[in-house]
């Protein structure tokens, strides 16, 4: 590993309502721009999640915050010191996209939630994503107050006070609003110093076992490429625990649905870990905090195309169930996000609902509801363990919308 690169050691999410700022911010400190698609640069958004790694650093001469940096030389030539290299996970932050970034937030140990200037507050996914916060229990918030260059100093103001406002009695109650410049590199210094104070490095147990969350996974190899040639499939997640080793036999659950007798079912796969990439590097062992990527032994037909995106791998026997119906116990938001009134109604037995687990997305028929519990019958199954947090989404009008959290109960 080079000196000036570290592995990632915490991931942090950027959310906030489309075109606010988000992939630009990531771009001021990382210098990368994490919409690759070429959907997402002809429509200019964020459509699966992007990320990419940023080091931070200080100048151990100056003072706050004039010290926090992400270049390696100040323009006297003065040498900046390493603190920690960053993951950012870039969610799109458009409306149909909520289940992208709800799957997002679970590999999230913190956010910043981006809130342009030029825009009332707040906008419907300001409000969102910030419920969603909540929900998943992401607390270690900065709030990036973006594009104050497109406003005078007097409508800045009135635009600080605005999110003050609306984010009292939330999770960012108490988060720092950092006035910014994604686009003119305005203020990244007083960002960087908020974000190392609000947002640490969670402490991590070593000796847990691996548990990984995957949110993409891909066939690397080119069109045409002979068998002897083929690189096995490929998947990119996040450890939230325990560490990963080169040449270990994992298991990913649910697995690959496979029928027998007309019946189909989920059967956990067994593989082996034949490289592991993560801030950029290879490297033989990987620790939770940033974005990896699994080189496995499997057939890459089954990797492709984000086939395996939401299961869980960790070493094999260690994994929670995989649950084809579950019973969860239900809070329901006091309405829902976006509207002014209209309370959210009771769960009622035979509707679908769309929940995030983890970093899956499924559909579930309610069996059942009474009260605060229902129980649900799933079109795909997930793998989670009891007492996991479930964001659950209702159908309203033309899209899905957050309604409330569940906690599996078995
Ligand atoms: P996202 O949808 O939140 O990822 O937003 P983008 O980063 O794609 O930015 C949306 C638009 O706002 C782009 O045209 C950016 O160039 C512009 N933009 C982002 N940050 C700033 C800023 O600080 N000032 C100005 N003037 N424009 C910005
Ligand atoms: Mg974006």
């Amino acid at each position: 590993m080079s000196d000036n690169k570290r592995q990632p050691e915490v991931n942090i999410g950027l959310v906030g309502h489309v075109d606010h700022g988000k992939t630009t911010l990531v771009q001021a400190l990382s210098g990368e721009w994490t919409d690759q698609h070429s959907e997402e640069m002809k429509r200019g958004i964020s459509i699966r999640l992007g990320y990419a790694d940023a080091t931070f650093r200080r100048f151990p001469d100056r003072d706050e915050p004039e010290c926090y940096t992400v270049e390696e030389t100040g323009p006297d030539g003065e040498e900046s010191e390493i603190m920690r290299t960053v993951s950012f996970v870039d969610a799109p932050g458009h409306e149909t996209l909520m289940a992208t970034m709800l799957s997002g937030a679970s590999i999230m140990d913190g956010a910043v939630l981006v809130v342009s200037a030029s825009e009332p507050v707040p906008q419907p996914q300001t409000e969102e994503h910030l419920m969603a916060l909540d929900i998943i229990g992401i607390d270690n918030i900065v709030i990036a107050q973006n594009k104050i260059d497109l406003v005078d100093a007097d409508r800045a103001r009135e635009n600080y006070d605005e999110i003050q406002e609306f984010v009292e009695g939330t999770v960012a109650e108490d988060a720092p609003v950092v006035p910014i410049s994604a686009g003119q590199d305005v203020n990244m210094d007083v960002l960087i110093g908020a974000i190392e104070e609000e947002i640490p490095t969670p402490e991590r147990d070593p000796d847990a076992d691996a548990t990984m969350h995957v949110a993409r996974s891909f066939d690397i190899n080119r069109p045409g490429t002979t068998w002897e040639d083929l690189t096995g499939g490929v998947i990119g997640g996040s450890l939230s625990k325990g560490e990963l080793e080169n040449g270990e036999t994992i298991e990913i659950r649910p697995g690959r649905e496979v029928e027998e007798g007309g019946q189909s079912e989920y059967q956990p796969i067994e593989t082996e870990i034949r490289s592991l990439q993560a801030g950029g590097e290879t490297v033989d062992r990987v620790s939770p905090g940033g974005l990896l990527g699994v080189g496995t032994g499997l057939d890459p037909s089954l990797t492709k195309g984000d086939a395996l995106a939401g299961q869980v791998a960790g070493p094999s026997g260690t994994l929670p169930p995989t649950w084809e119906s579950f019973e969860m116990e239900v809070d329901l938001l006091d309405r829902i996000v976006g509207q002014e009134s209209g309370s959210v109604d009771e769960i009622s037995t035979g509707e679908p609902l769309m929940l995030t687990v983890g970093t899956a997305t499924t559909v579930g028929a309610v069996t059942s509801a009474r009260g605060d519990e229902c129980e649900l019958k799933l079109k795909r199954p997930v793998c989670a363990a009891e007492g996991d947090k479930i964001a659950i989404n209702r159908r309203v009008g033309a899209r899905w919308r957050l309604i409330g959290v569940g906690t599996l109960k078995g």
